[in-house]
C-alpha cells in the first residue's frame, strides 16, 4: 500500500492536475494507493487573509477575495469535468462550501474575534474544496476514487492550529474506514492538514501539515511507502530559492531529514518523519513535473556517501536572548530557573549555549514580550537581538569530524556569527547569523561543500522506470532490515 501526497502547487493548475491523475494511475497499477491533497495553490494563505480582513471589519474586501477563490475553483471544475451530471454535483458541493465560508466571514465581522477554533474551521475549507474537485477529476478519468472526510479519520486533541493526533483513535478509524476501501481496490481521497477533536470540532495540524497527514496515514495503515509529490526534484542540498543550482540529495536518514525540516527546509513539515520512522516506512520526495526522476528516499540509515555534509537549511525570524546571572545563583539553579520561564511561556528553544553565569538562547517566537522579559530580568541582565537566523548544516556523523566547524565558520565569513551549536546532535552543526546575511551565507556554504561534486540533478535527472524500481527495491530492502 502506498500513500501519495500532493502539495498545493501540484494541484494549482490544470496541467499539474492532469499530471497528478497520470501519477496516481501509474502508482495504482501495481499496489493499492490512497491520495492526500493540500489546498489548491495559495488557497490557505488567502483564507487566512480573508478571515483577518473580516475580523477587522473589512467585510467588502474579504468577500471580494472570497469571490476570487470561488471563481478559481469553479473555473477549474468547469475546465476539468466535462460530464454534466458530475459537474453539477461538484458545483453544488463547492457552492455549499463557499456559502459556509461567506456566512463565517460575515459572523467574524460582527463578532470581531477570530478564535483558533473558528480559524481551523475556516481554513479547513481549502482542503475540503480541493479534494472534492480532485475526487471528481479522478472519477471522471475512470479511477475508482472515493472521497473521505479526514475529520472522521485523523482524530486529535483540541489544540487548535497545532493539534496533536490521537493515534489509537485514528488507527481504529483507519482500520474501519480506509483499509476496507483499499482492499476493495478503491482509491481513498483525503484532505491533508485537517482533523477533528473528540467533540467533532475541526482541528488543523499546523501550516504545511499535509505532509504530516500523509505520514500519519502511512503509519496507521501501515503502508509500504509514503510519497510526497511536490514542485522540486526532491530534497535538495539547499533551498533552491537561494541556491538555484542546488542538487538532489538521493538518500537521507529520517534523522537528517527531520533536522532539515525542523530547521526550515520547507519541503517537509517537521513532524512528518516521526510516524514514518516508528514503522520504518520509506518516505519519498518526488517532483510531479518529473515523475521518472529519482527523487529523495528517506530511510533509517543511508550508508556511507563520502560527503560529510548532505544539505543546508535555515530558519528566519530568530531572536537571540542572552541572560547574564546577577544574583550569584548556583549554576544549575540558574539554568533551571531560566528554562522554567521558557516552559511557562511554552516557548521552544532552538539552540542554547551556556557558561556558568550566562546563557544564550535562540528562539523562534518571542512570547508576549514585556512580562516574559520581566520574568527573565529577575534572574539576571537580559539582552535580546531580533532579525536573526539559524543556519543548520546536516550530515551523518558530522560531530567529531576534525576541522568541520572551522570550515563552516570560514565559509560564513565575513558575516558575523553570534552563536554556534555543535555536539547537541551528531548530525547537525548550527550557527546564528543576521537574517539579512542569508542570501550571501547560504550560497557561500553551498559552494564550499558542494562545488566540486558533479551535478546530478540536471544531468541524468531521469532514470528509466525500471531503473527507478531497482533503486526503490533496494531502498525498501534496506528499510526493512
Ligand atoms: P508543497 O506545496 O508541495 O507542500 P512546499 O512549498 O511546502 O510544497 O515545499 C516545496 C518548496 O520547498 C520548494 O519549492 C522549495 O522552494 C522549498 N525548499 C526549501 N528548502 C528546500 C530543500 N532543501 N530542498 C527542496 N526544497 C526546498
Ligand atoms: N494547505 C495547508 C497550508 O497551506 C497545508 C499544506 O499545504 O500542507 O498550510
Ligand atoms: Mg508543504
Amino acid at each position: 500500500m502506498k500513500v501519495l501526497k500532493f502539495g498545493g502547487t501540484s494541484v494549482g493548475d490544470r496541467e499539474a492536475i492532469e499530471q497528478v491523475v497520470a501519477i496516481i494511475r501509474r502508482e495504482a497499477a501495481d499496489a493499492p494507493v490512497m491520495a492526500v491533497f493540500s489546498a489548491m495553490g495559495d488557497t490557505t494563505d488567502r483564507l487566512v487573509e480573508i478571515a483577518r480582513l473580516a475580523v477587522r471589519q473589512r467585510l467588502d474586501a474579504a468577500l471580494q477575495w472570497l469571490g476570487q477563490l470561488r471563481r478559481r475553483h469553479f473555473g477549474m471544475a468547469r475546465a476539468l469535468i466535462t460530464g454534466d451530471e458530475r459537474y453539477q454535483m461538484l458545483r453544488d458541493t463547492l457552492a455549499m462550501y463557499f456559502a459556509r465560508l461567506e456566512q463565517m466571514a460575515r459572523s467574524l465581522s460582527v463578532l470581531q474575534d477570530l478564535s483558533p477554533r473558528v480559524q481551523d474551521e475556516f481554513l479547513a475549507h481549502g482542503e475540503l474544496l480541493s479534494t472534492r474537485l480532485l475526487q471528481a477529476v479522478l472519477a471522471e478519468r475512470g479511477l475508482p476514487a472515493v472521497w473521505l472526510d479526514s475529520r472522521r479519520i485523523i482524530k486529535t486533541d483540541a489544540t487548535h492550529t497545532e493539534a496533536v493526533p490521537d493515534m489509537a483513535a485514528s488507527r481504529e478509524a483507519v482500520a474501519a474506514q480506509v483499509r476496507p476501501l483499499l482492499e476493495q481496490g478503491q482509491i481513498p481521497v483525503l484532505q491533508g492538514f485537517i482533523g477533528a477533536d473528540a467533540e467533532g470540532h475541526t482541528t488543523t495540524l499546523g501550516r504545511g501539515g499535509s505532509d504530516y497527514t500523509a505520514a500519519l496515514l502511512g503509519s496507521l495503515l501501515p503502508a509500504d511507502e509514503v510519497q510526497i509529490w511536490t514542485d522540486v526534484d526532491g530534497i535538495l542540498t539547499a533551498d533552491p530559492t537561494l541556491v538555484p543550482d542546488a542538487r538532489l540529495v538521493e538518500r537521507l536518514s529520517y534523522r537528517e531529514a527531520a533536522e532539515l525540516a525542523y530547521f526550515g527546509a520547507r519541503v517537509l513539515h517537521p513532524k512528518t518523519l516521526a510516524p514514518a520512522m516508528e514503522r520504518h516506512i520509506p518516505v519519498w520526495v518526488r517532483n510531479i513535473a518529473r515523475p521518472d526522476g529519482r527523487g529523495t528516499c528517506i530511510l533509517f540509515e543511508t550508508g556511507p556517501t563520502g560527503a560529510p555534509v548532505k544539505s543546508i537549511a535555515y530558519k528566519k525570524g530568530i531572536t537571540l536572548i542572552t541572560i547574564v546571572a546577577t544574583r550569584g545563583w548556583k549554576p544549575h539553579d540558574f539554568l533551571r530557573r531560566v528554562f522554567d520561564v521558557f516552559d511557562r511561556y511554552q516557548t521552544a528553544v532552538d539552540l542554547v549555549s551556556t557558561t556558568e553565569v550566562s546563557v544564550a538562547l535562540a528562539i523562534h517566537r518571542m512570547p508576549h514580550r514585556e512580562r516574559f522579559v520581566e520574568e527573565l530580568q529577575q534572574l539576571g541582565r537580559v539582552e535580546w537581538q531580533a532579525d536573526k537566523a539559524i543556519v543548520c548544516v546536516v550530515g551523518e556523523r558530522l560531530r567529531g569530524r576534525s576541522g568541520i566547524a572551522g570550515e563552516i565558520l570560514a565559509a560564513a565569513a565575513p558575516h558575523p556569527v553570534s552563536m554556534i551549536s555543535l555536539g547537541g546532535s551528531e548530525i547537525n552543526i548550527s550557527f546564528v547569523c543576521d537574517e539579512q546575511a542569508l542570501p550571501a551565507v547560504i550560497p557561500q556554504l553551498h559552494r564550499r561543500f558542494f562545488a566540486k561534486r558533479p551535478d546530478r540533478r540536471n544531468g541524468k535527472a531521469a532514470k528509466s522506470p525500471a531503473k527507478r524500481d531497482e533503486h526503490h527495491q533496494l531502498a525498501i530492502r534496506e528499510a526493512s532490515r
